[in-house]
């Protein structure tokens, strides 16, 4: 049994930003996700890696109680470059090969089936529908994207949005699937599609959260020390429904507070390249920097 099930990519990426850059460093949604979701809960994840998807990157999983029988080895890995330039909100993708994403037909193990909680993590709408249609009755479904599936995909990825119960996604993709430059305009758009809430992240300017006639602003943590943005989506995600699933609480209450911790590990997670920060930090780091977060809010 696992609590929460992380349906996305898993990579090997070629990152630069001004502060450095790596080759093939572990990456992907599914595992920036899953990692997250570990520091609160069990996670499992439905992914594809290639032969040649280092044994060391399974290990590292397997050590933070990971799932992985819903990790098909096949083929080629997926492999994604990205650059960052001064403003790091915005990553640039420099390449996309699918490998064995493209032929990927995501099968959920019976094991994670009757699991409540699941993250559909970046990937192709049409997998994460695939996925989805496995689960018997999952109590709480989040979903993600990213422009290259708004802009290769957009009608089946608008019939999965349909599905769920919230739909995490970026400012600027906000924009750019509902069309308008206006988020709020955007958030009650992506709502009227039927998810009960849509939290849109700003990158390191924090991330909003909309619900019918709710409204939370959850603020970025001031670090000065951002290394690599890569899979801050991916983890805020994957703490956010981490949390959930630990706790088992839908209430708004709970759900402000899985947005606080989702933005403390992805806070963590940019302080330094691929999941180097993340393998560093404790539960007390976590619980340290929630503490933080909450006494920057009052006034
Ligand atoms: P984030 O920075 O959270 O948006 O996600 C970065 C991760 O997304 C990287 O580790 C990539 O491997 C992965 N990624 C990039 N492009 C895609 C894509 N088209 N589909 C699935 N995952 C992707």
């Amino acid at each position: 049994m696992v609590d929460a099930v992380i349906v996305g990519s898993t990579g090997l990426d070629d990152i630069e930003t001004p502060f450095g850059k790596v080759q093939s460093a572990l990456g992907g949604a599914a595992i920036y996700a899953s990692y997250a979701a570990s520091f609160f809960c069990k996670p499992g994840i439905v992914s594809i890696a290639g032969k040649d998807f280092p044994k060391e990157h399974i290990t590292l999983l397997k050590k933070r109680a990971i799932d992985t029988t819903g990790l098909t080895i096949a083929g080629k890995t997926f492999r994604w470059g990205g650059l960052y330039e001064y403003d790091m909100n915005e990553a640039k993708t420099l390449k996309t090969e699918l490998n064995a994403m493209k032929e990927f037909n995501p099968a959920v193990p019976p094991s994670y089936r009757d699991t409540d909680y699941l993250f559909l993590a970046n990937i192709d709408p049409a997998l994460q529908l695939r996925a989805l249609e496995q689960m018997r009755h999952p109590k709480f479904i989040v979903m993600d994207t990213m422009n290259f599936w708004i802009e290769h995909r957009e009608e089946i990825l608008r019939s999965v949005i349909k599905k769920v119960h919230a739909l995490v996604i970026n400012d600027g993709e906000a924009r750019q699937l509902f069309k308008t430059t206006n988020l709020v305009t955007a958030a009650s758009k992506a709502l009227s599609l039927g998810p009960k809430f849509v939290i849109i992240k700003k990158g390191e300017h924090g991330a909003l959260l909309f619900s019918d006639g709710i409204h939370f602003s959850a603020g970025g943590y001031p670090l000065e020390n951002i290394k690599d943005p890569t899979g801050c989506g991916d983890s805020f995600g994957g703490g956010f429904i981490g949390y959930l699933a630990k706790t088992n609480d839908l209430s708004e209450q709970n759900v402000r507070k899985a947005i606080v911790y989702g933005s403390v590990i992805a806070s963590f997670n940019a302080e330094d390249f691929s999941l180097k920060r993340l393998q560093s930090i404790t539960g007390a780091d976590i619980e340290a920097r929630f503490k933080d977060f909450r006494a920057m809010r009052e006034f």
